[in-house]
């Protein structure tokens, strides 16, 4: 491609409204234009990279066996309604109505319309083992769409279902994907790092997400030298030991006016928050359950939701906590509560002598001892934080942010069981299909690589997913000797199947330099006035910024022999 007939029309400046490095870079490097908040349109550059990623997606799942579908977007509600997930999604879930009034719905993944098929089509276990896969657009009505590319409400996934007979087989189109992912992240560039994970509204037992660590991300990670790492909402940390203080004294109330956060409590009463005991007040569908944590921890709702068996609950209105408890919020406990359900966090569990609210306005109570003063039943139901220790080995956790590439479900029977997806097997017997479901983010692919591959000047991609492997530079098009050379040189890396933009534009050396520094190609080779006039080129390495200078007809031989392999 020659530059000056490309549409490639980068920013001066930084534009405003980008949050993160990648969002602000693919603005700046003309690879992406906003239409709508999480919508974006994909130019030239962006499309060109995209298009690589497929294609290193779609041979490792070819490799496996994997066979590509393409299903529409467009979904009937009543799919949905059956699995569960119309409700389960709730406002996530884009819905559209047809002029029929009948409802429809785009979908956010596909195991509702691959279960489908799966039902209709498949009769016997001989059939088995089925990957069925496709790389297509999700949409996702987010409430904060945010940070560019990394939080979209259309975007492009390669999503891939498989159907096996029984665990066995699952186990192992499970590990075919493990092993295809990692080969697809390694392929693409990528620095990564493979974490157990929270299988959400996905429904199942066993999951896997894999995640580059990144400064910019949504996603958090509890990792440890070890080799322990986990998504922050399902990692299983201990807490730090706390000192209780000694004596077995009857709870004891305090006047506490006033004073209605932890905070407060800590600072009025002088004593540690890990000492303090934080009472919340949540209605699962429709009934009230207190919640107990420490009072330096903090509730993950994600582990509620699997320690309630349900994703339906709100945290309580304060009218609500009042009608249970009898005091208004800041001074609620669990001393003399009856007839509700409650949950204290793990790390409450053989503790003593804590500081809770006393079920009276502006009061707490001194010396609270679960088992003793109230029970409860005991649950992880608590982020985990830095300084956490490790299940694996006891040493302190880190907590790194990270951009999820993709994420791996032993789905189960959770879908056959709900859609009646069932084959005959051996005996002629009707059993569910046990499935699994997998996914990647082809997006978060690009935004992850240019998080972990900038600087100030811009971006340098891994080059199997740069939209260039080489930008060709003269420094001057006035001068015919050495514009006829750059033509020539063009010339020969096409013929090498380099794939090169050529920047033939009548611009000064300076403008095309800051260019070629933002878009994210990984080489340049430059044709400058001096070294030329003695037969020399300059191939310039963008990561690391090293100059080498090569003779003018080496300079294609080079460029595939130590560079691009
Ligand atoms: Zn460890």
């Amino acid at each position: 491609m020659r530059w000056s007939q490309t549409f490639i029309p980068t920013l001066r400046e930084d534009p405003a409204e980008a949050e993160v490095p990648s969002h602000r870079l693919l603005l700046r490097a003309g690879y992406v234009r906003q239409v709508a908040a999480g919508v974006y349109a994909y130019l030239f550059l962006a499309q060109k990279s995209f298009l690589k990623i497929m294609q290193i997606i779609r041979e490792e799942m070819n490799a496996i066996g994997a066979q590509e579908f393409y299903l529409p977007a467009l979904n009937p509600s009543e799919l949905w309604k059956e699995s569960g997930r119309y409700q389960t999604y709730g406002a996530t879930l884009f819905k559209v109505m047809d002029r029929n009034e009948l409802e429809m719905c785009l979908g956010v993944t596909h195991e509702e319309e691959m279960t489908n098929i799966a039902r209709n089509e498949l009769r016997s276990y001989k059939q088995l083992p089925q990957i069925w896969y496709q790389i297509q657009e999700k949409f996702r009505d987010e409430p904060r769409p945010k940070s560019g590319l990394l939080r979209l409400r259309q975007f492009w996934m390669k999503d891939s279902y498989s159907f096996d007979q029984d665990d066995a087989g699952l186990d192992i189109s499970y590990q075919k994907h493990y092993r295809a992912y990692g080969r697809i992240f390694d392929r693409c560039g990528l620095k990564f790092v493979t974490v157990e994970a929270y299988s959400g509204t996905m429904g199942g037992t066993h999951s896997h997400e894999f995640a580059a660590p990144t400064d910019a991300g949504e996603d958090s990670l509890a990792i440890c030298e070890c080799g322990y790492a986990a998504n922050l909402e399902k990692a299983e940390a201990q807490a730090g030991r706390v000192e209780d203080l000694p004596g077995d004294a009857p709870p004891e109330p305090f006047p506490t006016p006033g004073q209605k956060t932890i905070d407060d409590l800590a600072k009025f009463t002088g004593e540690s928050r890990a000492r303090l005991m934080k009472t919340l007040v949540y209605v699962v569908e429709s009934k009230p359950v207190v919640l107990l944590l420490r009072g330096d921890h903090s509730l993950s709702e994600t582990k509620l939701a699997a320690a309630l068996g349900t994703d339906i609950f709100r945290p309580a209105t304060p009218e609500e906590a009042l009608e249970l408890h009898g005091a208004h919020l800041g001074s609620l406990g669990p001393v003399g509560l009856k007839g509700v359900r409650i949950l204290a966090d793990r790390a409450l569990e053989g503790r003593k002598n804590l500081i809770t609210g006393a079920n009276r306005d502006d009061t707490h109570l001194h010396n609270v001892t679960p088992g003793r003063d109230f029970q409860a039943e005991y649950h992880d139901i608590r982020v985990v934080s830095a300084g956490d220790l490790c299940p694996r080995c006891g040493k302190p956790i880190q907590i790194r942010i990270a951009v999820e590439l993709g994420h791996i479900f032993k789905l189960g029977r959770r879908y056959s069981e709900t859609m009646h997806a069932t084959v005959l097997d051996e005996n002629g017997k009707e059993t569910p299909l046990v499935m699994g479901s997998y996914g990647i983010g082809v997006e978060r692919i690009l935004s992850a690589a240019v998080e972990q591959n900038h600087d100030q000047d811009g971006m340098f991609l891994p080059r199997p997913i740069a939209p260039f492997d080489v930008i060709l530079t003269p420094a001057n098009m006035d001068d015919a000797r050495l514009r006829a050379a750059a033509e020539n040189l063009y010339e020969e890396m096409l013929a090498h199947s380099l794939d090169v933009l050529f920047d033939d534009r009548p611009e000064r050396p300076g403008v095309k330099f800051k260019d070629a520094d933002l878009i994210g190609v990984p080489f340049r080779v430059t044709l400058g006035t001096r070294k030329f006039e003695q037969g020399l080129a300059e191939i310039f390495q963008r990561s690391i910024k090293k100059v080498r200078d090569v003779k003018l007809s080496e300079v294609v031989k080079c460029l595939k022999v130590e560079y691009l392999g």
